[in-house]
């Protein structure tokens, strides 16, 4: 049953405010699990953080969410029901090869059962596991962002 409804999860919503941007973010932190892999894709200013914050919400983050740009990976302590779960933050903007993210280890933060949240998941691209949760942010206008998701491989 879960997984049928899980294989089916997939939307496309546009926001008209970062504030509408993190709400649906908190929206789709109650469909993980632990262990769930969600690679997001859109480029500079496209609200890839400012989700990635709502979701962080919605997992009960109560740690600042930031983009780590400059270390690759932040950790939280998050939440999914009363259960803690570790969440990464990874920012893959300044990968220059996906092989980089074997040296960082990522089977083992994938491994670790937290939310693994991976800004330019495109960097990483074939080395990022499926199943996984992929969305895409695009920037229609000013305000507004066109993002979709789905879940599968
Ligand atoms: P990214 O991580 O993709 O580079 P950020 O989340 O850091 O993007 O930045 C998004 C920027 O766009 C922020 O300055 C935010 O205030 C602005 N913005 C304007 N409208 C929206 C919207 N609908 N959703 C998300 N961000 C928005
Ligand atoms: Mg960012």
């Amino acid at each position: 049953m879960e997984v049928v409804k899980r294989a089916s999860a997939k939307g496309c919503v546009v926001t008209r405010s970062p504030e509408e941007t993190q709400a649906l973010g908190h929206d789709l932190a109650l469909l993980l699990q632990p262990g769930d892999v969600v690679a997001l894709r859109g480029d500079l200013g496209a609200g890839k953080t400012c989700l990635i914050q709502g979701v962080c919400n919605g997992l009960q983050v109560e740690d600042v969410v930031n983009s780590p740009t400059f270390i690759l990976v932040n950790e939280y302590a998050g939440k999914i029901g009363t259960t803690d779960v570790p969440v990464y933050h990874f920012d893959l903007y300044r990968l220059t090869h996906p092989a980089e993210l074997v040296d960082l280890g990522i089977e083992d933060y994938i491994d670790a059962g937290g939310v693994s949240l991976f800004e330019w998941a495109e960097r990483g691209a074939e080395l990022l596991p499926v199943p996984r949760w992929d969305i895409e942010l695009v920037q229609t206008t000013d305000d507004e962002r066109r993002i979709s998701w789905t879940y599968g491989r």
